[in-house]
């Protein structure tokens, strides 16, 4: 059939949306899809010379269009990769009473910069500063956007235009947008590196402390380590040296934890407390890595110094609103009240114990077997999860992992129909299979997971 007759069969839009009036979508969005399905099948029969689908069957594809324009482009998803923290799935999921702070905030008015006391004006950051100090034995404490802001903030308030001593080993990158070197040029500090890549002396330190040094900064390596002939120049020789010629010394602590990781088998983290009280002068960790609360840069340390950094002008620019504060001192009351490992989902699936994991695999296991037998095989293997983005990156923590095997389709097919099914479910595929990790799934995922492997097999 020639090209012009086949156009001529395509509805028009205002034809194909009358079609589509039951779906209950938006008619803005019905209109929109009806132009993208009527314009792919122009364009096909412009190319290929096919014929298109009647108007019923295109009515249906404006609607599966419209429906997919009507979802939420940030959505939750089910995180069974078993990596506890995960940059690219939100970092921490946050405890419940945190989420019921932010609800709480968020809907209506509050005290953010209000002293109900006096009437008077307050200050935001004053509604965690108190407890932070309690947590860790800080004098002050100030709360920014996040730890990259809170590096920099501190680099500008206190070391612009002077030198800032860092060890070469130090000069991390922590997902290509915090480099150390480049954090440091834009603040005004000038890097001073001291060193080598794998051995850094007391003695490299000291011969670059000067007149213009501002500020010693150490830095956890974060997501790589230096193994073999290594040498690190431990905290307590960096303060002894910052105190000698009273320079301040800052530690970049990165993840940031409150507790001792070893209690749940992980390797031991430096803790915001024991860095303090070794002397170090000012702290940064995130909100959102191992603590488990909101996106936040959290500044630690002596109160002068954190009062240079309060008076700067760019704090305005990296300031928290409401709703991180709200969720922040929710989580750090749970630390406070030693509830921590219960509440706060990071800590708590880092708490799970070996017999733990083995017992809610074999129930996936048994739910998984009776939703989809036959179309996929299924067993449980010993594996590791992982603790996580910038933090403990080879830290493993053992786990017992359902391997899915599909029998009809390929584990690629089922790893990206999953990933694009509605809730999306992020999978790890190895080469021994499809990998589902019971660690990070949330309460309630467990059914939703086997719902979406039924259907992602069924296609
Ligand atoms: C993660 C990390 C940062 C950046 O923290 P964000 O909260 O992601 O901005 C900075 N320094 C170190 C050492 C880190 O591990």
């Amino acid at each position: 059939m020639d090209k012009a007759k086949l156009l001529r069969q395509l509805p028009a839009v205002h034809e194909l949306v009358n079609c589509c009036e039951f779906c209950g979508c938006p008619s803005h969005l019905l209109t929109a899809a009806a132009r993208d399905v009527l314009a792919h099948w122009r364009a096909e029969i412009l190319d290929k010379g096919v014929t298109p689908p009647d108007t019923a069957t295109l009515a249906e594809e404006v609607v599966v269009l419209a429906e997919k324009g009507m979802q939420r482009n940030l959505r939750p998803v089910i995180n069974a990769t078993g990596v506890v923290q995960h940059t690219n799935l939100g970092r921490a999921p946050l405890s419940n009473s945190a989420c019921e702070a932010v609800l709480k905030i968020a809907r209506g008015y509050c005290n953010l910069e209000m002293d109900l006391e006096t009437g008077e004006r307050g200050e935001r950051y004053s509604h965690v500063e108190k407890i932070l100090c309690r947590l860790t034995g800080a004098e002050a404490a100030l709360v920014v956007n996040n730890n990259a802001g809170a590096v920099f903030l501190a680099l500008h308030a206190l070391a612009q235009g002077k030198e800032v001593i860092v060890s070469r080993g130090e000069l991390v990158e922590i997902g290509g947008s915090f480099r150390i070197p480049d954090v440091m040029a834009q603040s005004g500090a000038v890097l001073r590196e001291v060193g080598t890549t794998n051995r850094t002396h007391p003695r490299d330190y000291e011969r670059a402390v000067g007149p213009e040094t501002g500020l010693i900064l150490k830095v956890h390596p974060s997501n790589f380590r230096v193994v073999g002939f290594t040498r690190e120049v431990k905290r307590q020789e960096l303060v002894a040296l910052g105190q000698r010629n009273q320079i301040p010394v800052m530690e970049d602590l990165g993840s940031g934890v409150f507790v001792d990781l070893l209690q749940y088998g992980v390797e031991h983290e430096p803790m915001v407390q024991e860095t303090l009280s070794a002397g170090v002068d000012l702290v940064t960790i995130s909100g959102d890595k191992l603590l488990g609360g909101p996106q936040a840069g959290i500044i630690l340390g002596r109160a002068d110094l954190l009062q240079i950094l309060k008076k700067d002008q760019l704090l305005r620019a990296l300031r928290v609103d409401k709703m991180i504060l709200a969720a922040l001192e929710a989580t750090l009351r749970a630390y406070l009240e030693k509830s921590a490992t219960k509440e706060v989902p990071i800590l708590n699936m880092m708490a799970l114990t070996r017999a733990d994991l083995e017992k809610k695999a074999k129930e996936l296991k048994n739910l998984l077997e009776e939703a989809i037998k036959g179309e996929c095989s299924i067993e449980l293997k010993p594996g590791v999860s992982r603790v996580g983005g910038g933090a403990l990156p080879i830290t493993d923590l053992p786990t017992t992992l359902v391997v899915l095997h599909p029998q009809k389709i390929s584990s690629a097919v089922l790893v990206e129909r999953l990933r694009l099914g509605d809730p999306p479910v992020v999978v790890r595929l190895q080469e021994e299979g499809i990998l589902i990790d019971p660690r990070t799934l949330m309460s309630g995922d467990q059914e939703v997971l086997v719902k979406a492997v039924k259907g992602a097999l069924q296609g």
